[in-house]
């Protein structure tokens, strides 16, 4: 079976982001400002355990610039066998719909993909719609929210899995190939050995492919801003939050707590 996992680079969670001229910067003095994904992380450990289940491979493709390589170093090192980078100038400032059609036509030119795996979203863009997007474009099975892979029949060519919705679970089953999106609820990630990052390290160095467009054969007016209906029109930081702070001070924690609950019934807040 082979199976391929979505993954996006991002900024680190504990970055500090900031507006510059309308556009957002961000660093991180502890440690690594670009991370791959923490949601795709659950992507890239479902792979990796239904891989060592039914034998395959595990491909790692990652549209992004040529430094966004951290995503894909951490599907190798986690033990995803083989990784892709998509990247083209032509692709800056693709919307979700310019990503999908990318992602798409490399998941075609891997040629033999039986399940693609996606995180539930991307912590920046936050859209949570590529995954889908991806689907609708291969004409695959789209399965999201899944919580748990119940069974994969490579040679029945179906899939089954249990999906959340709001009011509780549901179990559905379809025909291969599909497009999966995951909930962490599905696994716990499991933390790269120390052999893995090595490995991983030499791989990024002489082995990671790069694709652009004409490696996609993709139609130019579909990627980048051009292939995009989103603009940005606007990107602002929000005023910091004022207010007032007032110290209670009475005899006991009791009348403490019963001032402080006058003084909410008072502002309306219970
Ligand atoms: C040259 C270049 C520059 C780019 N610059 C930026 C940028 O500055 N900021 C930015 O946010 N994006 C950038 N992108 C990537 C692209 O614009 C976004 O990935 C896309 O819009 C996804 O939207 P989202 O973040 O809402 O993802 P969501 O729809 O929330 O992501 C859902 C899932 O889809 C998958 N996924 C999403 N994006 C990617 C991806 N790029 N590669 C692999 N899997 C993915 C992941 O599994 C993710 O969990 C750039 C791409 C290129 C080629």
């Amino acid at each position: 079976m082979h199976i391929a996992i979505c993954a996006k680079q991002t900024p680190s969670t504990t970055a500090v982001l900031a507006v510059e001229d309308g556009k957002v910067t961000w660093s991180d003095p502890g440690g690594s400002p670009d991370i791959a994904n923490p949601w795709d992380e659950y992507a890239i450990e479902e792979a990796i355990r239904l891989k060592e289940k039914h034998g395959g491979k595990v491909t790692a493709i990652s549209m992004g610039p040529e430094e966004a390589r951290e995503a894909l170093k951490t599907a190798i090192a986690m033990g995803c066998d083989e990784a892709v980078l998509v990247s083209d100038e032509a692709m800056k400032g693709s919307d979700t719909l310019a990503t999908s059609y990318v992602l798409a036509k490399a998941i075609e030119k891997l040629g033999d993909v039986d399940l693609v795996i996606f995180g539930r979203q991307a912590v920046d863009g936050d859209t949570g719609q590529t995954s889908m997007q991806v689907a609708r474009r291969l004409g695959w099975t789209p399965l999201s929210f899944v919580v748990a892979v119940d069974e994969v029949d490579a040679e029945g060519g179906t899939v089954t899995v249990t999906r959340a919705i709001e009011a509780g679970r549901q179990k559905v089953k379809g025909p291969l190939p599909a497009a999966l999106s995951v909930l962490k609820e599905i696994n716990e990630p499991r933390y790269p050995s120390f052999k893995g990052i090595r490995q991983a390290t030499k791989y990024m160095r002489r082995s990671l492919p790069i694709w652009a467009t004409a490696d996609l054969e993709a139609d130019s007016s579909k990627i980048g801003a051009a292939g995009s209906r989103v603009r940005w029109l606007q990107v602002y930081a929000l005023p910091p939050k004022e207010g007032e702070c007032t110290m209670i001070e009475a005899d006991s924690p009791e009348a403490a707590a019963a001032e402080l609950v006058d003084k909410l019934l008072e502002e309306k807040v219970l």
